[in-house]
């Protein structure tokens, strides 16, 4: 008799948590990322004790129906993709149809829910895997999302959890980065019931990161504006004289999505050449926009990956852009080292 035999669908999705879900800033990211798929204007999110105790996050979304919300919390089930073909080009931050059940897995969550005005709504409330309730409540519209306990199945990854303070740094990370590619949405960050961020909303980009790195330095980028056809770039990246001691301070967005890319970081620093002082990084926001064809999202599970199809043309157009918004504003900074 043979011995193998597939996974229990609970076991599975610990399994699937264990990539997802690795701190509570794994979390945060993948419901603030649901929260804008829905549409949301305004997203609320609250912390407590970085994220271990708890996680709140609010939008004014779609909603999820009555009958969806069970289904929501099942493995590798989405509203965004059906067919191969959506794979090639996806234009939502989701797609994989895990994060719902691997935190629930993992945690304590209470999704409530309501896809209109009527002021009824959905509870559904799941631990460990094991739904505990799922009834009708008074809701607004849009999603809540509170997730506590992290891990308190899982001993061994809880104990690999690192001081609130830094979970609280990778929390804001989160926000930020979400905050930074959606001027058009406005945040509220609370932790331990103090107000960390917020943004109007309205579009501004530079008002956002005013909001996140102070107006000073907000002042002291220059608009990022080029054109070509197949990229388009829009952002704000700093005068020389604007540097900072790490990278931390770069973001790069691709159709929306934070990304880290060596294809796109390197460019935007080669653009400052010697302008820069050595080890000095500028503060920049560089929002790219191409076909979803010309990038593949699909690399990894946190998706903080992608590839580019053309990327030695992508590299040249960063550099170029970066280099000719920069040229004539840009001066040499006193004591600055060439390299
Ligand atoms: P994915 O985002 O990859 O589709 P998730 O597990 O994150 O997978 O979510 C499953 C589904 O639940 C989504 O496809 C979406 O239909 C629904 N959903 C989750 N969060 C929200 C939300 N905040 N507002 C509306 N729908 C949501
Ligand atoms: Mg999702």
């Amino acid at each position: 008799m043979g011995i193998i035999r597939p996974l229990d669908e609970h076991l599975a999705n610990q399994i699937a948590a264990g990539e997802v879900v690795e701190r509570p800033a794994s979390v945060l990211k993948e419901l603030i990322e649901n929260a804008v798929d829905a549409g949301a204007s305004r997203i609320d999110v609250s912390a407590e004790e970085g994220g271990l105790a708890l996680l709140r996050i609010a939008d004014d979304g779609t909603g999820i129906e009555a009958d969806d919300m069970l289904v929501a919390f099942q493995r590798h089930a989405t509203s965004k993709i059906a067919t191969g073909k959506d794979l090639f080009q996806i234009a939502t931050l989701g797609f994989r149809g895990e994060a719902l059940p691997s935190i629930a897995a993992v945690a304590k969550i209470k999704c409530v829910s309501s896809t209109d005005n009527s002021g009824l709504g959905r509870c559904v409330e799941i631990e460990g895997g094991a739904l505990v309730a799922n009834k009708e409540i008074n809701a607004p519209k849009g999603t809540e999302m509170v997730v506590r306990d992290l891990f308190f199945n899982t001993p061994a990854r809880l104990k690999y959890m690192k001081t609130i303070q830094t979970e609280l740094g990778h929390l804001s990370d989160v926000v930020y980065r979400q905050a930074l590619a959606r001027p058009d949405i406005a945040f509220t960050f609370t932790h331990n019931g103090n107000l960390l961020l917020r943004t109007p909303g309205n579009g501004d980009l530079r008002q956002v990161v005013a909001a996140i790195y102070g107006t000073s330095s907000a002042k002291a980028t220059i608009a990022l504006q080029a054109e070509h056809p197949d990229y388009s770039l829009t952002g704000v990246t700093a005068l020389p004289s604007e540097t900072r001691a790490n990278r931390g301070a770069v973001t790069v967005l691709v159709n929306g999505r934070y990304v880290r890319s060596q294809a796109v970081m390197q460019p935007l620093l080669q653009a400052y050449h010697t302008l820069l002082p050595l080890h000095r990084y500028p503060l920049a926001v560089l929002r790219l926009t191409m076909h979803p064809t010309l990038v593949d999202v699909n690399v990894h599970p946190a998706k903080l990956e992608v590839r580019f199809s053309k990327e030695n043309e992508l590299r040249s157009f960063v550099e170029q852009a970066v280099k000719e918004a920069l040229g004539g504003r840009a001066h040499i900074p006193s004591g600055a080292a060439t390299r």
